[in-house]
């Protein structure tokens, strides 16, 4: 047959995307559309820069390396920093490119066909993706009235479910609740399913569980570089556990994850210690004065958060309308109506004092 006829006879039944599986075509992709704004506080990233001699210190240093040459396969220098940082055993980290990359490696080698994952609702949503796109089964649990944690569902829903992962976010994207050591315990004790705290922004809310894992063989510590540390753009994440799971997750990840110029960054910011402490109080200075004016406000609610983040609900105005009249201000928040619970809600980081101060001039006219 020449190529000709054989393209011609299947050609009715051409169709690449039935190669796609179908779990993975069902799903809606994790978008974010991008819109230039003055006031950017829909990411909750750190509005301020890391101080500019150490940036420049990296740069210099980046000037002397060979960019021909792939990064350290196992980045020891980077682990043993993330391990005297972290106060956790260096053979139980893990590095990534940004978090999200570890939340993928460790979901790749745990979440198969059927796999019951149990998810709080509403949460980071990257954690649902992942369990469907492997095929697994994400088991919801909702937040309790006020969005905080239930600690006593989130039991129930792990047994019932005989859940392989139960997940949480603490403080929790994008509601800002926590939940306490003593109920992360709880989840701990509760047979051998693996527990998974992501403290992307525990350094904010001034607790980690990390002090767990020397008596919790089946904890699991996600962190991040992209939000205290002010490292976003750079993409730097770690998991913290027990040495036997590290070595499986390891597994999921892919050789030479962390370039040596995000490499040296971290270095860099892990030999400040006093300087991201003192980022870190100063954004939740500016947290808590941000949450206390916006309370202040009529016409809406502001949940308490332990995050670099403040969820918004609003009484009256159309959310949506809402963030359209502080776009036209300048300012970009996160709608975040499209999460379960939230659809009178907005998501607003915590920016400088003078971009909290715009933030709280536009939704007062705008509220008004
Ligand atoms: N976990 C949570 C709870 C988050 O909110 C985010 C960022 N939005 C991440 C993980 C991913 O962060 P990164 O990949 O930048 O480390």
């Amino acid at each position: 047959m020449s190529p000709e006829t054989s393209i011609k006879a299947s050609a009715p039944t051409r169709d690449p995307l039935r190669h796609v599986k179908p779990a993975v075509r069902a799903l809606r992709a994790y978008t974010l559309t991008p819109r230039p704004a003055q006031v950017k506080i829909d990411q909750n990233e750190n509005p301020y820069e890391l101080p500019q001699a150490l940036k420049r210190h990296v740069l210099d240093a980046a000037l002397t390396r060979p960019w021909g040459r792939y990064p350290d396969f196992d980045p020891h220098e980077l682990i043993e920093a993330l391990a005297r940082h972290s106060g956790w055993r260096a053979d139980g980290i893990l590095a990534g490119n940004g978090s999200n990359e570890m939340i993928e490696a460790l979901m790749l080698v745990t979440v198969g066909a059927g796999t019951r994952v149990v998810i709080p609702e509403p949460t980071f949503t990257l954690y649902a993706l992942m369990t469907n796109l492997l095929g697994g089964e994400a088991v919801r649990v909702g937040l309790g009235p006020e969005l905080e944690y239930d600690v006593d569902t989130l039991l129930s829903a792990r047994r019932e479910a005989s859940a392989a992962l139960t997940i949480v976010c603490t403080p929790n994207n994008p509601t800002g609740g926590v939940l306490p050591m003593d109920a992360i315990e709880r989840l701990c004790l509760d047979g051998d399913g693996l527990v998974v705290i992501d403290e992307a922004y525990h350094e904010f809310a001034g607790v980690s569980a990390v002090p767990l894992l020397a008596r919790h063989a089946n904890l699991i510590v996600l962190r991040t570089f992209s939000k205290a540390i002010g490292m976003a753009g750079l993409r730097l994440g770690y998991l913290l556990a027990s040495p036997d799971l590290v070595r499986e997750v390891n597994k999921g990840r892919l050789p030479y994850n962390v370039n040596f110029f995000t490499q040296s960054a971290a270095l860099a910011a892990l030999r400040e210690p006093a300087v991201l402490q003192a980022g870190v109080t100063r954004l939740v200075r500016l947290r808590d004065a941000l949450y206390a004016q916006l309370q202040a406000l009529p016409g809406l609610r502001v949940y308490p958060s332990r995050a670099n983040f403040l969820l918004i609900e609003l009484a009256e105005r159309e959310p949506k309308v809402v963030f359209e009249a502080l776009y036209r201000r300048g300012i970009l928040v996160r709608d975040v109506t499209s999460y379960p619970r939230l659809s009178r809600c907005l998501r607003v980081s915590v920016g400088t004092e003078q971009e909290n101060e715009s933030l709280l001039a536009a939704l007062s006219e705008t509220l008004a």
